[in-house]
C-alpha cells in the first residue's frame, strides 16, 4: 500500500514536509519510499502529499 511520483512532478517541494512518515526524498521525480509510505491511513483522511501537489493528477499515483 503506496503511492508512487511519476516523471510529471515538476519537483516543486510542497509534499515533503506533509508526508506523516517522512517517505518522499527530494529528486527528479521526486520519490516516495514503498517501505513506509502508507498512504496516510492512520494520520489522514486522505494523502497529504496528493492534496498539496499541483499536479497530482499526473504525477501521484497508486504503486
Ligand atoms: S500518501 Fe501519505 S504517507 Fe504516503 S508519501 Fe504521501 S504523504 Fe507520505
Ligand atoms: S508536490 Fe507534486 S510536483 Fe511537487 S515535488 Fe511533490 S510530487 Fe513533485
Amino acid at each position: 500500500m503506496a503511492l508512487k511520483i511519476t516523471d510529471e512532478c515538476i519537483a516543486c517541494g510542497a509534499c515533503i514536509p506533509e508526508c506523516p512518515t517522512n517517505s518522499i526524498t527530494e529528486g527528479s521525480p521526486y520519490v516516495i519510499d514503498p517501505a513506509t509510505c502508507v498512504e496516510c491511513v492512520g494520520h489522514f483522511d486522505t494523502p497529504q502529499c496528493q492534496s498539496v501537489c499541483p499536479v497530482a493528477d499526473t504525477a501521484i499515483l497508486k504503486a
